[in-house]
């Protein structure tokens, strides 16, 4: 495989392998696009088969940062790290700063937080050795655990699509089957509830389910296999990716799909043309739940809860855009989600070939 012929298929920028023979570090940075500004992603450690896997993935995913990060109005681009190692047995403080040490090398042109596989305790530890980390704890002046903020921004993603199928966002009497009532789950379920909506929950966990049917008296529990059928005009995956697919397709009643889970149909374009044929509304995953990665960004100018919720809230103009573009276009709303952010990292692009003077050293705090 040629490196930069891997690296020009889908426009990285570039790609930096960082050893430690010590600490044992072994990872790779993706940076994909700095258009729209430094690079933020998270570090997932994961014992990675082979090291071809881990390129993949980190490319994969790097690249699927800035999508997210320029559909979200984020003055940011994309990046992601992995760090090839067994995240229960071969964490140590000496392997954390060390790749901290190598984040730090960027100068800012990857940030980095945490994934699959680390904690906001080894952020602690990478903070130690780099200015250039997010997700780290409230003690420490950081945005702390972010599926509130994610839930709410998938409440106004909810509201926008009810309002753009239905013509009326009110949850009032409105059935929501939702799946996975973990951290982001929980806090949605008790947006719904609050409106008014007719909750139908399932979990694998007894221990979530116990708590939001104790905290949400009116919530109906439905058994895991059974929520894909539940007769409801929103269904909200909040647990696991690959939910849609050719076998679920067939099952669901729902009118809509918005819900915070990651990676949520099994096949991209088959599976969204697949909704579409059915008349059901997609809202796309990775804009729908980007209330995480507002919540993260925001530290990078000082968290501030209330600007990252109301960042957040503008979630609602997003998805409704991203419709309006899928019925001009006569597109699917995944195709137009990615439209949308390749369209304004072009438009921004451009911009910046106007010479504007020294540079302006404030970030822009630009959201759509
Ligand atoms: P979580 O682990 O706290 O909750 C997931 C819940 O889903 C758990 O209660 C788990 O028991 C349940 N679950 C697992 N398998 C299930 C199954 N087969 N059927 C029903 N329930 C099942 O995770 P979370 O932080 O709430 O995240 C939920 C989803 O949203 C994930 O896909 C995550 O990647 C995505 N997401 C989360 C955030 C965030 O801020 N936490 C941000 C963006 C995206």
């Amino acid at each position: 495989m040629g490196v930069f012929e891997e690296l020009a298929k889908k426009d990285h920028e570039q790609l930096v392998f960082c050893q430690d023979q010590d600490s044992g570090l072994k990872a790779i940075i993706a940076v994909h696009d700095t258009t729209l500004g430094p690079a933020l992603g998270g570090s997932r450690m994961w014992p990675y088969d082979n090291e071809e896997q881990a390129l993949r993935d980190v490319m994969r995913l790097s690249r699927g940062m800035t999508y997210k990060s320029a559909a979200a109005g984020l003055n940011l681009g994309g990046g992601k790290a992995v760090i090839i190692a067994n995240p229960k047995t071969d964490k140590s403080e000496a392997l954390f700063r060390s790749y901290g040490r190598f984040v730090q090398g960027l100068a800012g042109r990857y940030i980095t937080a945490e994934d699959v596989g680390t904690t906001v305790r080894d952020m602690e530890w990478v903070r130690m050795e780099t200015d250039f980390v997010t997700g780290i704890s409230r003690a420490l002046g950081g945005s702390g655990d972010p599926s509130p903020v994610t839930a709410l921004g998938c409440y106004e993603g909810i509201k926008a699509s009810l309002k753009w199928h239905t013509g009326n966002e009110s949850l009032e009497g409105k059935k929501v089957a939702v799946q996975g009532v973990g951290a982001v789950g929980y806090h949605l379920v008790q947006h719904l509830t609050r409106d008014g909506a007719k909750v139908f929950a399932t979990d694998i966990d007894q221990e979530n389910l116990r708590r939001v049917t104790t905290d949400f008296r009116s919530v109906e529990i439905v058994a895991p296999e059974k929520i894909y059928a539940v007769d409801c005009d929103v269904f909200a995956p909040c647990a696991l990716g690959a939910v849609i697919n050719d076998e679920t397709i067939t099952m669901l009643k729902c009118g809509i799909i918005a819900g915070s889970a990651n990676n949520q149909l099994g096949d991209e374009d088959k599976h969204s043309v697949a909704l579409e044929k059915k008349g059901i509304l997609y809202a796309p995953d990775y804009v729908i739940n980007a209330g995480g990665l507002i919540n993260v960004a925001n530290e990078l100018e000082g968290y501030n809860r209330e600007r990252a919720v109301q960042q957040a809230a503008s979630i609602y103009n997003i998805i409704t855009s991203i419709y309006q573009i899928a019925r001009d276009e006569k597109i699917t709303t995944l195709r137009a989600a990615n439209a949308l952010a390749e369209r304004r990292i072009q438009r921004l692009g451009r911009i910046k070939g106007t010479y504007a003077g020294l540079p302006v050293q404030k970030r822009a705090r630009g959201i759509i």
